[in-house]
């Protein structure tokens, strides 16, 4: 498809994504016609598929008769039942099933209609930079204007309110966080959020989490939800998702908790665009979390062990890169001397392996690639092998 100027084409879509994507995606298949084998470490796409007893309770719940209803815009009570009692499982915080939860097709579905949901024209909003693109991609829909919140390694990736500058503070409809982060592979504990949602009261913007990667955290650490913070519910709402924790990406479902007033909103946008996710899904949803209070089968396992295999193959071959603390991604600096985007591309056009140029992420992500952990351990190791053979033919090591 053309993205060039059309009579039928808006051009709120040349604010849509980043074409870095499209040209990696376009290197790969140039590599592939030369006859080079591509090791995808470009895209994030789940590597397991769901457990067996999610699979199982989605077949039957398709064979029920009863499930081929519009399933409406909330979810069912039962899907909202069942997060309350996961979210107070695993986070202690009670939700109102009925006014504290929402369902959605994926946390993509939320985040893309939030802007348009709650802002104005003339409103902004702050975005992590570097960030997940879909983030801007929603605002560029709502016409709403992106503010950068800058995320610097020396602070841990977390931003500095202070250096906001007021004029933003009062632009900003909402502030959006994402912990842990891609592509950042950052985590933020609880003390951060109590200071997040402390800002977030003293300047009047509405807080946004994005916990998209909840379950997916290493060495020990388990993530926090926002709403853990006492009087959160006031001013934050929180995304998560089923696709990366429990391997349901293909399913499209997500949901929504915290703010009754922002979530009735949400709601009512979303009523008059779709009409609720398949209920058999929703099924599918309810099983998932159910085995993961009685029988819980952890995704950061996998990517933890994958973690540390490649890092450690990196390491020997010159290239060391900080350890990861969370989520499939590696955010990995770039050797000095090298812009992301002449690193990622060359380093596929001679080895055929793939990866982001960080700055595909916002300007912030200049001097960085993100790999994904999407290959088992021995595409891993080849990676590797591959990316040490570059380094040490661009005279890096
Ligand atoms: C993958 C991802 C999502 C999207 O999740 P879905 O629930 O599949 O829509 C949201 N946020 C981040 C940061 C992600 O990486």
């Amino acid at each position: 498809m053309s993205s060039s100027a059309s009579k039928w084409r808006s051009s709120r879509l040349d604010k849509l994504g980043s074409s870095i994507f499209a040209e990696i995606s376009r290197g790969k298949s140039e590599a592939r016609q030369r006859g080079i084998d591509v090791i995808s470490l470009d895209i994030g796409t789940p590597a397991l598929p769901p457990a067996e007893e999610v699979r199982s309770a989605l077949a039957s719940a398709s064979m029920d008769e009863r499930n081929y209803g519009y399933p409406g815009t909330q979810g069912s009570e039962r899907f909202r039942t069942t997060v309350a009692t996961w979210f107070e499982h695993r986070f202690g915080v009670k939700l109102d099933p009925d006014k504290e939860i929402l369902s959605l097709m994926g946390t993509q579905d939320g985040l893309a209609h939030l802007a348009l949901a709650v802002t104005d024209p003339g409103d902004g909003a702050l975005l992590p930079d570097p960030g997940y693109p879909v983030y801007q991609a929603g605002l560029a829909v709502a016409g709403v204007e992106t503010i950068p919140l800058p995320l610097l390694e020396e602070n841990g990736y977390l931003p500095d309110f202070d250096s906001v500058p007021d004029e933003a503070w009062r632009k900003a409809k909402f502030m959006l966080l994402n912990y842990p982060s891609n592509p950042l592979s950052a985590v933020a504990d609880l003390a951060f959020y109590e200071k997040a949602v402390r800002v977030a009261k003293e300047r009047g913007v509405l807080l946004v989490s994005d916990n998209a990667y909840s379950e997916m955290a290493f060495d020990g650490f388990r993530p926090p939800s926002v709403l853990e913070v006492p009087g959160a519910m006031d001013v934050a709402i929180e995304f998560h998702s089923m696709s990366k924790s429990f391997h349901l990406a293909g399913a499209r479902i997500g949901f929504a908790v915290g703010n009754r007033e922002v979530l009735e909103t949400l709601a009512s946008l979303k009523g008059n665009i779709d009409f609720g996710v398949f209920q058999a899904v929703q099924e599918a949803a309810v099983a998932a979390l159910e085995k993961d209070m009685t029988d819980p089968a952890p995704a950061f396992e996998l990517y933890e062990c994958r973690r540390d295999l490649f890092l450690a193959e990196l390491d020997k071959h010159g290239w060391s890169i900080p350890r990861s603390k969370a989520t499939m991604f590696v955010w990995a600096p770039v050797p000095s001397g090298w812009t992301s985007r002449d690193f990622a591309e060359q380093l596929l056009e001679s080895t055929g392996v793939a990866v982001i140029p960080g700055n595909a992420f916002g300007s912030r992500g200049e001097g960085y690639v993100r790999l994904a952990l999407v290959e088992p351990e021995e595409r891993l190791l080849e990676a590797a092998a591959r990316i040490g053979r570059f380094l040490r033919e661009a005279g890096e090591v």
